[in-house]
C-alpha cells in the first residue's frame, strides 16, 4: 500500500513520465488525507481499497490522470469533498473522471429493468469516457474481493448487478480475464449451490488434466523446435469456474464432454507462426472436427484474436491449444485499455523507435460495435475522440434517487422526468433537485444526473409548462391535467318570451345586476311574430338561476321564461 509500489508499476509502463508520477503522488497524498479515518466493511483502512483501485489501473497501464482519478474516486461520493476542489487542485480532465465514475456509482441494478443492454449502454454514456469505465472495473473487482464483509442481504444485488452488467461490459471491451474474474468472484453468491458442486467436481479433474498436459508439453516442444518454431511462452488456461458452469449446463454437466476445462497455451512471434504451429500440431494429432477456431482472421465480435483447436491428443485424449502472438495476448489481457496504453504512446519517442509494438492499424471490431450504437457517428475520428463522444448523441440516461434508469431524450427537463415517473408526480411538481441541488424546473439534464422531484399537495401544472417539456407524453399529460384542472365554466342561457315593452330590457338588467352576476350575452328578437329576448349570465349555480327566474317571471310584459345551463 505504499506511493513507491504504485508509482513503480506506473513507471514501468511510463518511464520517462515524471509529470504524471508527480500527479500521482499529490492524489495519493490527498486521498489518503480525506479517508483518513474511514474503515472498510472489513474493518481494514478505507485507503486500502483505494490503493487497490488505482493499482489495478496501473497494472492495466492506463495513463496517470486514470490512476489519480482512481485514488480520487470516492472522494467526492464519500468525503463530501467538492468537484470545485477537486478541479483547483488535478484540475478539469480528473476532476471529470472523478465524476463520472461518482454517477456511475449512483446506478443501481433493479430486477425489473428495461434490458440489460441499455444499462450496459447507459453506463457507457453515462461514462462519456472509457477510463471512467476502467475506473469502475477496477473499483468493482476490489468491492467484489471484499463483498464477503458486506451485509448479506446487499451482497447478492451487488453479485448479480457485477455479473449481468459489469462482467459484459469488460467482455465487450476486450478484457476478457477482467470479466472472467467478476463473474468467478460473483458466482458464489448467486448461486452457493452450484458454485460449491462445481468447485469440489472439478478439483479432482482439474489436478488430472494439469498432469497430463505436463506430460503434453515436451512432446510439442520438441516438434516445434524441429520445425524451427521457438513459442515465446507456454502455459496452461484454466477455464473459469462460471464459465465452466454456464457451459456445464449446455454439456448435462459432465465434466468429461468439456474438453477445454484446461487449454495448453502457445504464444509465438508472428502471425505467420501460429499457422505453422497449427499445422504441426495437427501433424502430430488429428483434430476434432469443428473444433477450430480462426480467430485470427475471424476475431470476435471484442476483438478477441486467436487459434484454437482440439486434438486427439497422447492417449487419444482430445485436448484444446489456442496459439497466438504476443500483441494479441496483450489485447486478450487488456481488452481496450491496451489500445489506450497505444495510443497513449503515439507520438513519443518509445513509440517513435518502436519500442512499442503497434497493434494492428484496423480498429478492433468492438470500437465499431460502439459506433454502431450511436447512429449519427461521425465517420473518420482519431481512437481516443472515438472513445469520448457520446454513444447516443439523442438520448440521455438520468437516475432516480434510487438509482433508478430513465431513458429521455436530449433536452428533457425535470418537469419531464416528473411526468415520466408518475403523471401524479408531474401533476404536483413545484421544484427539482439536481445531484442534491435546486435548479429550475426548466434545466435541461444530462446524462448521470440524478433527479429528485419536488412535490406539493393538490398543485396543478401550469400551462407555460407546455413550452418547458421535450417528451410527448409529459406534453400529453399537461393537457389532460389542464382540461380537469380548468373545465370550461357553465353559464345559464334564459329564454325570455315577452311584449315589446319599452323598459322591459332595463327592467331584466336591474335585477340580474342587483343579485351581482354578470350579464355575458343579451340578444333581442322583439320583431317576430312571438318576440323574445335571450339572456347569458355568468353562473352554473341552478339555485340562483331558478330564483332570478322567478324574479323576472314577475316582471310586468314577461310572458314566458325557461331557462338552461350552457358551457
Ligand atoms: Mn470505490
Amino acid at each position: 500500500m505504499t506511493l513507491d509500489k504504485l508509482i513503480k508499476e506506473f513507471k514501468k509502463h511510463f518511464p520517462s513520465d515524471e509529470n504524471g508520477a508527480q500527479v500521482i503522488a499529490r492524489a495519493f497524498a490527498f486521498a489518503k488525507n480525506a479517508h483518513k479515518n474511514q474503515k472498510r466493511a472489513s474493518g481494514e483502512n478505507y485507503f486500502s481499497h483505494i490503493f487497490e483501485t488505482a493499482y489495478k489501473l496501473a497494472m492495466w497501464r492506463l495513463d496517470y490522470q486514470s490512476i489519480a482519478a482512481g485514488l480520487l474516486h470516492d472522494t467526492i461520493e464519500d468525503c463530501k469533498i467538492s468537484a470545485e476542489s477537486l478541479k483547483k487542485e488535478f484540475g478539469e480532465e480528473i476532476t471529470f473522471l472523478v465524476e463520472g465514475v461518482t454517477k456511475l456509482g449512483a446506478l443501481k441494478y433493479h430486477e425489473d429493468d428495461q434490458g440489460l443492454e441499455s444499462l450496459r449502454k447507459m453506463i457507457l454514456a453515462i461514462s462519456k469516457d472509457l477510463r471512467v469505465v476502467f475506473i469502475k472495473l477496477a473499483d468493482r473487482l476490489h468491492n467484489m474481493k471484499t463483498l464477503r464483509y458486506v451485509p448479506q442481504q446487499k451482497q447478492k444485488r451487488i453479485a448479480v448487478e457485477t455479473a449481468e452488467i459489469y462482467a459484459p461490459l469488460a467482455y465487450r471491451l476486450g478484457m476478457q480475464n477482467v470479466a472472467g474474474e467478476l463473474e468467478d468472484l460473483a458466482f458464489p453468491y448467486i448461486y452457493p449451490d452450484k458454485h460449491k458442486w462445481v468447485t469440489e467436481n472439478v478439483k479432482e479433474t482439474f489436478e488430472e488434466r494439469m498432469r497430463y498436459l505436463k506430460n503434453v508439453e515436451p512432446v510439442v516442444k520438441n516438434q516445434l523446435e524441429k520445425s524451427g518454431i521457438k513459442p515465446l511462452s507456454l502455459d496452461y488456461r484454466a477455464k473459469r469456474f462460471y464459465s465452466l458452469y454456464k457451459k456445464l449446463l449446455r454439456y448435462d454437466m459432465n465434466l468429461e464432454n468439456i474438453y477445454d476445462l484446461v487449454a495448453l497455451r502457445l504464444i509465438v512471434n508472428t502471425v505467420e507462426e501460429c499457422y505453422l504451429t497449427l499445422g504441426v500440431i495437427h501433424q502430430l494429432w488429428p483434430p476434432l472436427p469443428g473444433r477450430i477456431k480462426d480467430y485470427i482472421a475471424l476475431p470476435k465480435p471484442n476483438g478477441y484474436q486467436s487459434l484454437h483447436t482440439t486434438v486427439f491428443c497422447v492417449d487419444d485424449r482430445p485436448t484444446e491449444f489456442q496459439i497466438r502472438t504476443v500483441d494479441m495476448h496483450e489485447q486478450a489481457e487488456h481488452g481496450a485499455a491496451a489500445h489506450w496504453f497505444y495510443e497513449s504512446k503515439k507520438g513519443t519517442s518509445e513509440y517513435n523507435e518502436g519500442k512499442i509494438a503497434a497493434l494492428d492499424s484496423k480498429e478492433s471490431i468492438w470500437i465499431r460495435q460502439l459506433k454502431n450504437w450511436q447512429s449519427q457517428f461521425p465517420g473518420s475520428k482519431e481512437f481516443i475522440e472515438a472513445l469520448k463522444v457520446d454513444f447516443f448523441s439523442d438520448r440521455i440516461f438520468v437516475l432516480t434517487p434510487k438509482g433508478r434508469v430513465i431513458d429521455m431524450p436530449v433536452g428533457a427537463t425535470p418537469i419531464d422526468f416528473a411526468y415520466h415517473i408518475h403523471s401524479s408526480v408531474g401533476d404536483s411538481c413545484v421544484g427539482a433537485k439536481v445531484n442534491n441541488k435546486i435548479v429550475s424546473l426548466d434545466a435541461p439534464l444530462q446524462s448521470g444526473d440524478i433527479v429528485e422531484v419536488l412535490t406539493q399537495k393538490n398543485k396543478k401544472p401550469s400551462e407555460g409548462w407546455l413550452a418547458l417539456v421535450k417528451t410527448h407524453y409529459a406534453k400529453k399529460k399537461i393537457k389532460a391535467s389542464l382540461k380537469k384542472a380548468s373545465p370550461i365554466p357553465k353559464k345559464t342561457e334564459y329564454k325570455i318570451t315577452c311584449e315589446a315593452r319599452i323598459g322591459l330590457i332595463k327592467d331584466l338588467s336591474a335585477i340580474i345586476s342587483r343579485n351581482h352576476i354578470p350579464v355575458i350575452k343579451l340578444e333581442t328578437f322583439l320583431n317576430e311574430k312571438y318576440p323574445f329576448i335571450k339572456i347569458v349570465i355568468d353562473t352554473e349555480n341552478k339555485e340562483k338561476a331558478e330564483m332570478l327566474m322567478l324574479k323576472m317571471k314577475k316582471i310586468n310584459g314577461v310572458k314566458e321564461i325557461g331557462y338552461k345551463i350552457v358551457e
